[in-house]
Formats: structure tokens, sequence, C-alpha cells
């Protein structure tokens, strides 16, 4: 008998095979995993789990006992080889051939990897799986002197917590300043001075040549200014690739993402698509997006929870995230433009503010450090369109948490929810 197949059990595959359970979904629920540990959270990996000490363990993502209590087939370790859409079945590494009413990918996205000489050096590392942070933590033990290539979030985590064991740090950023394909200028100079302060060699602009080696082994890596910066660990973060290859030997159209509309369907109505590897519209940004984070594998998961047991559910959630550098705590939620106009609330040197970023006057997103109160309220004011304006944002004595506890006016909400996403 044919059920729903989930192929990938990370952060959005064991959501929605929770959330269909809760939804009401009796039928079968196969859950294919290539990695064989029980599924566990990512965001600890560039955080916590290396600054502790060699005891951090890895935190499941549900307990041992769900996959049993909630009648999911869990086959860890197996890898879904091919997808036949005529037969409507999937065929594993196990050897096995396993019908679907509906097939959802959940296959997340793995690590781009660089491709400039000596990249297979021992000493190199990449940090996505619960294995690469293991093997990453073992080789700290044995450091002093660190190169992180890419001031994204998980090179800079892991940058910040590095530097908490009392490491060399040294990062190399081809971009002119960190995460930038994410922050406001404000928030990636905030962090630049952070973390240069706590003494961290912040090389901005320039990228990676090559890498030196002695016996096989690193022993630093040459900047694209021609310095050789000397690391006996060199962790490299330089962003993702969704993994899409299947979906497209399947057939599928992939950009950037598999494609799939508010509801999370591709185009054939038996395949769906979400987390990491998904690329959907977008209802705030009216654009495609594909989001790298907890709260979108989450949300889309409950989302298409909904759709798959008949009640059709565009995903709407507003994107937020969260990083933990060092002791600083940056949440962010909306999406920010490259050309929003940015405003500082609060006061950057007492390392507890917001960047309000607008767009045509209108609110677009929200950074905030060390402020989870303010932040809460922002968010709320953002998923509400309560039209907060750049004055009562620049207005110290402007209450921002009771506005954000104000029931949103018709017109409000009208104008925040009926945008054309549905179209894109
Ligand atoms: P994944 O977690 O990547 O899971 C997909 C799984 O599918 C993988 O295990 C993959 O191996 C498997 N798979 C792929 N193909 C197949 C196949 N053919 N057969 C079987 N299995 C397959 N987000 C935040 O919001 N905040 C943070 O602070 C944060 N920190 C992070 C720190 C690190 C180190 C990393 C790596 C990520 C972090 N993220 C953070 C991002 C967040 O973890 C991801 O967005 C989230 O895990 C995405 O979930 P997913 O299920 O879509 O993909």
């Amino acid at each position: 008998m044919s059920g729903i197949v989930i192929i990938g059990g990370g952060q959005a595959g064991v959501q929605l095979a929770d959330s269909l359970r809760n939804e009401g979904y009796q039928g079968s629920i196969d859950l294919f995993a290539d990695e064989s540990h029980l599924p566990y959270q990512r965001p600890p990996l560039s955080k916590d789990f290396m600054s502790d000490d060699d005891s951090a363990m890895p935190l499941p993502l549900r307990a041992g006992t769900f996959f049993t209590e909630r009648t999911v087939q869990f086959h860890p370790g197996t890898r879904i080889l091919t997808v036949d859409r005529a037969q409507c079945t999937v065929t594993a590494s196990d050897g096995r051939t396993v019908p679907y009413t509906s097939l959802v990918f959940a296959t997340g996205a793995r690590n781009r990897e660089m491709t400039i000489p000596g990249t297979d050096l021992n000493g190199i590392h990449y940090l996505r799986t619960l294995d690469d942070a293991k093997a990453l933590q073992s080789a700290m033990a044995a450091t002093t002197r660190v190169v992180v290539v890419g001031a994204g979030f998980i090179g800079l985590e892991f940058a910040a917590s590095a530097r908490q064991r009392g490491l060399d740090v040294t990062v190399l950023e081809f971009a002119p300043r960190p995460m930038a394909r994410v922050l406001s200028p404000s928030m990636s100079a905030y962090f630049t001075e952070a973390h240069t302060g706590n003494g961290i060699n912040l090389r901005l602009g320039e990228g990676v040549s090559s890498f030196t080696e002695k016996d096989g082994k690193i022993t630093g890596a040459v900047g694209t200014g021609g310095i050789e910066y000397p690391a006996d660990l060199v962790v490299i973060g330089v962003g993702v690739l969704p993994n899409t290859e299947l979906a497209e030997q399947a057939g599928l159209e992939v950009n950037n993402g598999i494609v799939v509309d508010s509801c999370l369907r591709t185009a054939d109505p038996h395949i769906f698509a979400l987390g990491d590897c998904s690329n959907y519209p977008n209802i705030h940004t009216r654009s495609r997006l594909r989001l790298e984070s907890v709260q979108n594998a989450i949300d889309q998961a409950r989302a298409l929870a909904k759709t798959l047991t008949g009640k059709p559910t565009p995903y709407e959630n507003l994107p937020w995230f969260w990083s933990q550098q060092g002791s600083i705590k940056l949440q962010i939620a909306g999406i920010i433009g490259a050309d929003d106009e940015t405003l500082v609330r609060g006061e950057p040197d007492t390392g507890k503010f917001s960047v309000y970023c607008f767009a045509d006057g209108q609110l677009t997103g929200v950074e905030s450090v060390n402020s989870p109160a303010e932040h809460m309220a922002a968010r709320r004011i953002l998923e509400l369109g309560l039209g907060l304006t750049p004055e009562q944002v620049t207005d110290a004595s402007f209450d921002l948490k009771g506005f954000s506890k104000q029931l949103p006016s018709r017109s409000d909400k009208k104008e925040h929810l009926e945008q054309p996403a549905a179209a894109l």
C-alpha cells in the first residue's frame, strides 16, 4: 500500500512526519535519511558544540522513541537513488522499491566546495553534518592557528567559538563586509568591529588563492593579496548548494532549488519540496526565494502537512533567523533588500540595538543584537504589517512594544495578505 514518502531526515523531513500525524494523517509515512544518526539539530554544531569542551553532545530533533510512537518508518543510512514518476515509486540504496501517493523532497543542502589547489589536504574542514562537526572538534584539540574562509554565518560562528577556546583566528572574506548577502551594511559594520575587537583577524576584500602544506598537512592559506596566513586548521564556509540532482533527474524544474508553488507543490501533483532545497514564492518580498533556516524548514513542514491532508495551505510565514557569534545574539526578521534605508534604534556601543530596514517607507526587516524582547515586538509588527514609520523608529521615546500589541486594522491585514505571491 502506498502512502507518503519523505526524502531527507533533517529539520524539514522530521517536522513534516510529526505534523502529518498532528493533522490526523493515518496512512503510511516512510522517511529516508542518508545520514545514519538519529536526526539532530544543526545550529549548535557551529556554536556550543565547538566552543564547549569535547563532551558536547548533539541535540536530537526528536527522542529515539518518536518514530515508533508516531508510526513512521524511519530508514537511517538509506539514500533514495531514483524516482520513477510514471510508476510513482522510489528506489533506495538498500535495494527496496517503495511506492508513494505523495513524494516530498526534504533533501536540504550541502557545502559548496572550493576547487583551488590544496583543498584535499589534511587539516581542511567543512561544517554541515554531525560527522563534520565531530572531526572538526577533535582536530581543534591539537590546533593553535585557524584560518576560516568565508565570513558568512557559519564561518563567523565557528570563528567566534574558536576564539572562545583561545585559538588564533584569521577570517578571509572576499566581499567587502561580513554576511553581506543577508545583513544591512550597518549590522555588518557592527560585527566587523566586534569580531576584530575580540581578536579575530578579519581580512575583508581578500579571498584565498591557495593552501600551503608540509607532508600533506596544511600549514597555511595564501590570500588573494599574496600574504600567507599560517594555520594548522582551515575551515571553509563559502555557502551551500541545494540538493536538487535527484529532482532534476526526475524531470522536475530546478532553479536555485526545486521550484514549487505557494503550497510547496511541484508541477507534478504528487511531488512536493520544502526546506533548504525548495525555491518558493515569498508573499512578503513578492519574489522567489530559497531560504536556509530552521524556521523556514519547520513552518513549511507545518503548512505542507495541512496541504497533504486535504487543506491546501499557502506558505506565508514571515522569515526569521538567528545566529550566535560568541556573546552576540543576532536575530533577523523579514528579508532585507540591498538598497533598503536603514535606521538604528538603540546604542550599538552598549551591545544592544536594532537596525530597522525600509523600502519605499515600508518596513522590510529588522535585525537585533542582544535585544530579544524588542525583536519579538518588531517581528510581530512585521508579521501583522502594522505600518511602523521611520519617524517612530528614530523616536527613542516611542513605545514600540505597546505599538506591537495593537490589533491590526482591517486595512493592515488586507494589504499585508493580498500580495500576488501565488502568481510568481
Ligand atoms: P537538512 O537539515 O540539510 O536535511 C536534509 C537531509 O536530507 C540531510 O541529512 C541530507 O543528507 C538528506 N538527503 C539528501 N538527499 C537525500 C537522499 N537522496 N536520500 C536520503 N537522504 C537525503 N539555521 C537557523 O535558523 N539558525 C541557525 O543558527 C543555524 N545554524 C546552522 C549551523 C550549521 C552548522 C548549519 C549546517 C546550519 C545552520 N542553520 C541554522 C541552517 C539550518 O540548520 C537548516 O536551514 C536546516 O537544517 C534545513 O533543514 P532541511 O531539512 O531543509 O535540510
